[in-house]
């Protein structure tokens, strides 16, 4: 006589349950996820920038034994390898066991954030006050960036190829800069805009000093006067300007959110929180069965064009290079790789439910985020994994006992997104994305929880190992 389940039994063996995160982990390994967390702060604040967060990453890589590859050198498995890309993308490579034509194993996150871009001719003043003219980069509210403290980093290139760093407005003791916005009390007419123009591109204006020359005739004193801290600051003129990237971003660092700090607020986790448990993955990992490679691109944000953005040759040369070396080829290699495209998922917000499809839908502590496609409306601009892969992806998260949910961008038609999952799959390559879910995603300041963060890198790590 065969066994009668109750329909619990049958339930819990048939449908899919989904449960809270934090409910699920054990003490022990929670503390492993907080102490994470802490490493995963201090590289946000040393990494505002994609220009910082490259360097960051190579600086952690170089100290675990990761170096320059070099064109022609002989490999072998387990060595450790680097490609910077004009300081702004880096894929770092550990050699397999197995002939790299077998395949890689490749995560792919981006290390570039929306912010507030200098013009190329910022600077000017205006009833005395001197100002740097913006261009904002990214999908950003603008709004969101008035009336926040301001840090400003980048480079200054001179003519005579000299680069400049700047970073400014990060220590305590340094100034920092803003945007101002209209006092409720004279804001009727602002008022009536809609809240996509209230802060319009032009009104960006970031406020960056009062003070004129004393004794001095002319017009334009407080510029001049900017003008003179800067050429002795920096050895640069105004021409100097014309070759920079200048960022503005936000001073606030990274700190603990909740009264049981279960939450960490700060700028730039997207994509940070994806790409720094990609970098620590490939660090962690020994000697790996195939070819492990994590790459942190740039100008996601923009779409992904230009040479250091994932829609350039660099990873398919990068491919190319590692097989040559074994005498193999590139496009083997690529058509037989894996890839976790690393990069957020939206988070549901309790306030603002209504844009999301609950049963698809992502939540905070409910652990790192599959996301089989993104795109907007029927499923444009996207790769939509496939079945199979996601099964392979499926099984390697539930056997190493890695909390993980699926999600959605937002309900059907609600809007819609992209990453850099397509330019990869693009090559041939198995892609999903997976990340880690965010609330707030693009502002100033945006909260993930501490589980997932740690989840997304348990799974870059069982993905790469
Ligand atoms: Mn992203
Ligand atoms: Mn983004």
């Amino acid at each position: 006589m065969s066994e009668v389940k109750t329909a619990k039994q049958w339930a819990e063996e048939l449908t899919l349950g989904r449960k809270n995160g934090l409910l699920k982990i054990s003490a022990e390994e929670m503390e492993k996820a907080n102490a994470f967390c802490e490493d995963y702060k201090a590289y946000l604040d040393a990494a505002k920038t994609e220009r910082e967060a490259a360097e960051e990453a190579i600086r952690l890589a170089k100290a675990a034994g990761f170096s320059e590859f070099q064109l022609g050198k002989k490999y072998n498995a387990g060595d450790r390898v680097y490609v910077n890309n004009r300081g702004k993308s880096v894929a770092f490579a550990v050699i397999g066991k197995q002939p790299v034509e077998k395949g890689l194993r490749i995560t792919a996150a981006h290390i570039d954030s929306p912010r507030l871009d200098l013009k190329p001719n910022p600077l000017y003043e205006e009833i005395e006050l001197a100002l740097f003219k913006t261009h904002y980069y990214g999908g950003i509210k603008k709004y969101q960036w008035t009336a926040v403290p301001l840090a400003l980093h980048g480079v200054i290139v001179k003519a005579n190829g000299e680069v400049v760093k700047v970073c400014i407005g990060e220590k305590d003791d340094e100034p920092k800069f803003v945007v101002n916005d209209l006092l409720p009390h004279l804001a009727q007419e602002q008022s009536k805009r809609t809240l996509s123009d209230g802060i319009r591109g032009e009104e960006l204006n970031v406020l960056v000093g009062s003070c004129p020359f004393k004794d001095d005739e002319g017009s334009e004193l407080v510029k001049l006067n900017i003008l003179k801290i800067l050429f002795e600051k920096y050895g640069v003129k105004e021409e100097d300007f014309l070759s920079a990237e200048l960022e503005c971003v936000p001073a606030q660092k990274a700190c603990d959110i909740g009264f049981d700090r279960s939450l960490i607020g700060a700028y730039g986790q997207d994509d940070r929180v994806c790409a720094y448990p990609a970098l620590k993955a490939i660090i962690d990992i020994g000697t790996p069965e195939l070819t492990a490679v994590a790459v942190l691109a740039d100008k996601e944000e923009v779409g992904s064009d230009g040479n250091t953005g994932m829609n350039s040759d660099f990873i398919r040369d990068f491919a190319e290079d590692l097989a040559v070396m074994q005498g193999g080829r590139g496009s083997v290699a690529l058509r037989n790789s894996k890839c976790l495209s690393a990069d957020v998922n939206a988070a549901t917000d309790p306030t603002f439910q209504d844009v999301m499809e609950r049963r698809n839908a992502s939540f905070v502590n409910y652990g790192v985020v599959v996301t089989k496609y993104t795109g907007a409306r029927g499923k444009s601009g996207t790769s939509d994994a496939s079945a199979e892969y996601v099964a392979f992806v499926r099984k390697m998260l539930d056997d190493s006992g890695i909390i993980w949910q699926t999600g959605e961008l937002g309900k059907v038609d609600a809007g819609g997104g992209g990453t850099v999952a397509m330019y990869i799959a693009n090559l041939g390559v198995d892609t999903v994305d997976l990340g880690v879910p965010v609330l707030s995603m693009h502002a100033p300041f945006e909260t993930t929880a501490k589980l997932d963060v740690y989840m997304c890198y348990r799974a870059m790590y069982e993905f790469c190992k």
